[in-house]
């Protein structure tokens, strides 16, 4: 829907920008609302600054409120209770040495260099930073930033996020990458950037050759649901590729949005046919006003277990738990134990394996625990070569 705009106004990233929907009037442009869900927006989106991109909003359903793309984007009264969700669930501000540097891990960090997005996530773990006055973070504070990584060699991976990273020109991205590629103990770098699906007209020509220059650059995307993947995203991650950069998806697991087998399978399947890989499912964090979108943790077991086996191998990514001291994976028990000289084990469609497995004692390992004493009856001899 071209509610405003010509078609070379539309596909340029800067009139997607300036035209962001910010009040319900705007978004009834798009959608229709109610009165009650007009009030709700005002009333929700007061807590929690919120802004859609016109390309976003006109994926949405103008007539279902319970669109799993208008689910993720617009303002709920929902989001006012919630009483277990906290501001910065992470403690990112606590593992921040320097203001834009979040470092958990030994050999990498993430680097948080501004707080704008084309699109606000209501389940934005950031919230507590992109929740503030809309800003690229100083030049000073990124100074501050690249001095930190300068001078901790440990430091081999850079993860340029935000906000999001890409709503910087091409010329100071252009300038920040070449600044990080000059240290010489920094090897990789990469971002987090969800413009290839808020935003796709941000993917252009000229950008991909900026980004070619400081490989190797890889980049993980955010699509968390397959009618986010059209023809115009699929595009801009075919440019991102053609310019050498290998693209992975990080997908938050979402009540009503994707917490489906059905709908997951889909996702990274339509993934793998734009060649983008499936990275993480990041259980939903305890973050203020995200009850609504919470679900269990074996929600995302159950679905995860489903995809593995059932679907190509590469189109099942890891499902984590985020944690102040870093991703924890969450996966469905396929290892049992040991039964004596063997290990039990269990295949994705249930079938139990008991795989020969003596303990070397010059190996210094510690043996696994005993399996369920249940689940070592049930496998029998059959279940073995012997
Ligand atoms: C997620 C994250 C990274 C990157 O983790 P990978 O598992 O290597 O993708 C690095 N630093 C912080 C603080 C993070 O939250």
């Amino acid at each position: 829907m071209h509610s405003a705009g010509s078609p070379a106004e539309w596909a340029d990233w800067r009139w997607q920008l300036r035209n962001r929907i910010t009040s319900a009037d705007g978004l009834a442009r798009h959608i229709n609302l109610t009165e009650a869900e007009r009030e709700q927006i005002e009333r929700a989106g007061a807590q929690f600054r919120w802004a859609i991109t016109p390309y976003y909003a006109s994926l949405m359903d103008a007539d279902d409120p319970s669109c799993p793309l208008r689910l993720q984007q617009v303002p709920s009264a929902a989001e006012l209770t919630d009483p277990l969700g906290m501001a910065d669930p992470l403690l990112e501000q606590v593992n921040s040495p320097v203001d834009a540097v979040v470092h958990v891990y030994p050999d990498r960090v993430a680097f948080k260099v501004t707080n704008v997005c084309p699109t606000y996530c209501r389940y934005c773990f950031r919230e507590y930073f992109v929740g503030s006055s809309e800003q690229h973070h100083t030049r000073d504070k990124v100074q501050a930033g690249i001095d930190y990584i300068r001078r901790t060699p440990a430091i081999r991976d850079v993860l340029v996020t935000g906000g999001d990273p890409f709503l910087f020109s091409d010329e100071r991205l252009d300038d920040l990458l070449g600044q990080l590629r000059a240290i010489p103990h920094v090897k990789l770098l990469r971002a987090g950037t969800r413009t290839p699906c808020t935003l796709p007209q941000r993917i252009t020509p000229e950008l991909c050759t900026v980004l070619s220059r400081h490989h190797p650059f890889w980049l993980n995307t955010h699509f968390n649901h397959p009618r986010e993947i059209t023809a115009e995203a699929a595009a801009a991650c075919d440019r991102l590729l053609r310019a050498g950069v290998p693209l992975g998806n990080q997908t938050v697991l979402l009540k009503g949005v994707n917490d489906s087998v059905e709908v997951m399978t889909e996702l990274v399947q339509r993934l793998l046919e734009i060649r983008v890989r499936p990275y993480y499912i990041f259980h939903c964090q305890l973050l203020a006003g995200t009850a609504h979108l919470r679900t269990s943790i074996e929600k995302g077991l159950q679905i995860v277990s489903a995809l593995r086996g059932n679907i190509t191998g590469f189109a099942v990514p890891t499902y984590a738990l985020d944690t102040p001291y870093g991703k924890v994976p969450l996966a469905p028990q396929y290892l049992l134990g040991r039964a004596g000289d063997d290990v039990l084990v269990r295949t994705y469609d249930g079938h139990l394996w008991r795989e020969p497995n003596p303990l070397d004692d010059a190996e210094a390992v510690e043996p696994l625990a005993a399996a369920p004493e249940a689940a070592v009856a049930d496998a029998t001899d059959a279940t073995s070569y012997r």
